[in-house]
């Protein structure tokens, strides 16, 4: 099927065009630069960039992918979770299309589609498989039996998410919005096991409650701290060795507990979504570690693990596929859909 995907839960307009499990078209906008002042992304200000950059972005999708978009077969979007005033311009904008093309409406959730992306790089999702996202808003184990009809939420960050600490951590050092970039970036010229940051939730004690739990609030705190220590003592700070000593800290905790959720699920294929996937470091360790446990590693080229519309048209295209009910045009907006389920109103 020829699909047309609608994503707007955060700063990015997507705009996504695929056909079957080839991909067609992916048209992003970015409100990323007008958010950068502002250390994070401030939802009003997304919500209007939505507003101006969705028709330019639709027609520059259709354009790339020399369609018309009467040749649409259905139309899929994020309905949730995200910013509210976000997904609403999303929402709004699908149904309009749906309803004038006369071709039926998908809602489609956020998580779920950064794992079925993977498809349109790597072919059809090995089922079931494991899936880490690591992104700006989250941080989940999740196991996943039919990406069409739910996925199953192991565990997840308790406190900040990883692409948040790299932002965060990165503002301290004074490097650009989004930092996760920059710090992988600066990380390659950086020692990193120069500097011993704490691994979050991977005690005895904390392992049991929490096995397959994330939290990074505390390895923020700890790299603050050492900061600060290192310019009270009026010393220069090491940035390149914070950076890489950071970045191992945090793709270490999350590697072995995504191969520990795999392992005692009995799945041997690990899937890495979401922005914070495009780490280098990330997807090395996580190859390296998984080979000795058999586990194959799949991660989407880093364009396809950033918020892009790509990804909702590939589940919208999946649905259609394995046959699933169209959403009604009364589909809801949803700020906090659960992750556990796929298809919403
Ligand atoms: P959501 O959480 O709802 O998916 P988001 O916009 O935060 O929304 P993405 O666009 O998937 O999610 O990811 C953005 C995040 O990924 C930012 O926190 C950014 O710093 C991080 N990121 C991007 N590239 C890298 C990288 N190479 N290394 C580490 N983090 C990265
Ligand atoms: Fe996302
Ligand atoms: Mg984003």
């Amino acid at each position: 099927p020829l699909v047309l995907g609608i994503e707007t839960s955060c700063d990015e307009t997507g705009v996504g065009i695929v056909r079957g499990h080839t991909l067609l078209a992916d048209a992003v906008a970015s409100s990323v630069d007008e958010h950068a002042r502002f250390g994070g992304v401030v939802p009003e200000v997304a919500s209007r960039a939505h507003l101006e950059a969705m028709v330019p972005t639709i027609e520059r999708a259709c354009e790339t992918a020399g369609i018309s978009l009467h040749d649409v077969d259905a139309i899929a979007v994020t309905n949730g979770p995200g910013l509210a005033g976000a997904l609403l311009v999303g929402v709004a904008s699908a149904k309009a299309l749906a309803l004038g093309l006369g071709k039926p409406l998908y809602g489609v959730n956020h998580l779920a589609s950064h794992v079925a992306v993977d498809q349109l790089e790597h072919g059809p999702l090995p089922e079931p498989c494991l899936a880490m996202l690591v992104s700006g808003g989250h941080s989940s184990l999740l196991r996943v039996e039919d990406v069409t009809v739910g996925v199953d939420p192991m565990g997840e960050t308790i406190d900040d998410a990883a692409g948040e600490a790299f932002d965060k951590v990165a503002r301290l050092l004074g490097l650009p919005f989004p930092g996760g970039p920059h710090i992988d970036r600066m990380a390659r010229e950086g020692d990193s096991v120069a500097i011993d940051f704490p691994r979050g939730l991977t005690a005895r004690r904390d392992l049991e409650r929490h096995r397959f739990d994330f939290s990074f609030s505390g390895l923020k705190t700890a790299v603050a701290r050492w900061v600060e220590a290192r310019e009270r003592a009026g010393e220069p700070v090491p940035v390149a060795d914070v950076a890489a000593s950071f970045q191992e800290a945090v793709c270490d905790v999350l590697v072995r507990k995504a191969l520990d959720a795999a392992s005692s699920e009995g799945i041997d294929h690990l899937l890495i979504g979401g922005g914070v996937a495009a780490n280098s470091r990330l997807r090395h360790l996580a190859e390296e570690r998984a080979e000795r446990l058999g586990i194959r590693v799949r991660v989407p080229r880093p364009g396809l693990c950033t918020d892009n519309g790509a990804m909702v048209a590939a589940l919208g295209a999946e649905m259609v596929a394995r046959g699933r009910t169209p959403s009604s045009l009364d589909l809801p907006a949803d700020s906090s859909l659960p992750v556990s389920s796929v298809l919403a109103g």
